[in-house]
């Protein structure tokens, strides 16, 4: 069972990508499971297309420890052998130091959930560095592997070399490694070429350039992955692409972060920041 955690800034595209590289992997035969490490619970909304999804939090705040795990983890729609649970969070205003997504895969474990025929388990993590929850996936010594998702945006390029300084003090006292970076792109000049130099320099890849379509978003509004939505376009082979890529991958690294300095120069270099 490979355990990967999806890591980057908010907004950059991880439910999205998550969920249409996960169905990806199902329509290959793979068996897998993704657990929403978001607040936010839209990590697996369009795999359950109009389904309602009850977070594991509330429903421990609702019905107490005696749940069972058809309460918190649902079949996806189109893709009936993903299984989505969404972890859920504190109320707004109130904090819970993380303790809201160790507590979801805690209560997966006592319940069963990491079956042996599972071939992943995908972790949507939230995207802020500084939250309590960022590390949980990680520092439990649940994923191993972890993909950013960035894109040629100074903002998400500072968030990946963030979490490339979070992710760099658990790897090196555990076993997680970087399994490369996933551009999705916002259409910036020169972007393959920024985020392929970008990855080299984390001693790290470029795992898949997955173009920016607005196809994503008509099969959102209608709550579909891609690949479900229309199974012939482009879009749905780059995200199959991404997924036989993640699939094959062998390349795994303790990654090695930029100083802010080394990282606005070579945004520089590629043209993106002006001098
Ligand atoms: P995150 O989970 O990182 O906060 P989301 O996955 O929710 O980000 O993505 C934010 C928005 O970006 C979504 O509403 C989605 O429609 C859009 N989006 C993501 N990837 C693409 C893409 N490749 N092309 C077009 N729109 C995209
Ligand atoms: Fe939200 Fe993270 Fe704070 Fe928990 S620790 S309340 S998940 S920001
Ligand atoms: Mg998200």
């Amino acid at each position: 069972m490979r355990q990967v955690a999806i890591y980057g800034k908010g907004g950059i595209g991880k439910s999205t990508t998550t969920q249409n590289l996960t169905s990806s992997l199902a329509e290959m035969g793979k068996e897998v499971m993704v657990v929403g490490c978001d607040p936010k619970a839209d990590s697996t909304r369009m795999l359950l297309g109009g389904m309602d999804q009850k977070t594991v939090l509330d429903t421990l705040r609702e019905e107490g420890q005696d749940i069972e795990l058809e309460d918190i983890m649902r079949k996806g729609t189109d893709f009936s052998n993903i299984r989505c649970v969404e972890s859920g969070g504190p109320e707004p205003g109130v904090g819970c130091a993380g303790r809201g997504i160790i507590t979801s895969i805690n209560m997966l474990e006592s319940l069963g959930a990491y079956t042996d025929d599972l071939d992943y388990v995908f972790y949507d993590v939230l995207g802020d560095v500084v939250c309590g929850g960022f590390a949980m996936p990680i520092r439990e010594g649940k994923a191993q592997e972890i993909y950013i998702v960035a894109s040629g945006e100074l903002m998400a390029m500072y968030a990946a070399n963030n979490i490339c300084k979070g992710i760099k003090k658990y790897a090196e006292s555990g076993g997680v490694r970087l399994g490369g970076i996933i551009c999705n792109s916002r259409k910036v000049d020169g972007e393959l070429e920024l985020l392929e130099a970008f990855a080299e320099r984390l001693g790290s890849q470029l795992i898949h350039f997955v173009p920016r379509d607005n196809i994503v978003q008509r099969a959102e509004i209608n709550r579909k992955v891609v690949i479900a939505y229309d199974p012939e376009s482009n879009q749905a082979d780059e995200y199959r692409t991404l997924a036989k890529a993640i699939d094959d991958n062998e390349l795994f690294v303790i990654p090695t972060p930029m100083e802010q300095e080394d990282l606005e120069d070579l945004m520089m270099e590629h043209g993106i920041l002006e001098l």
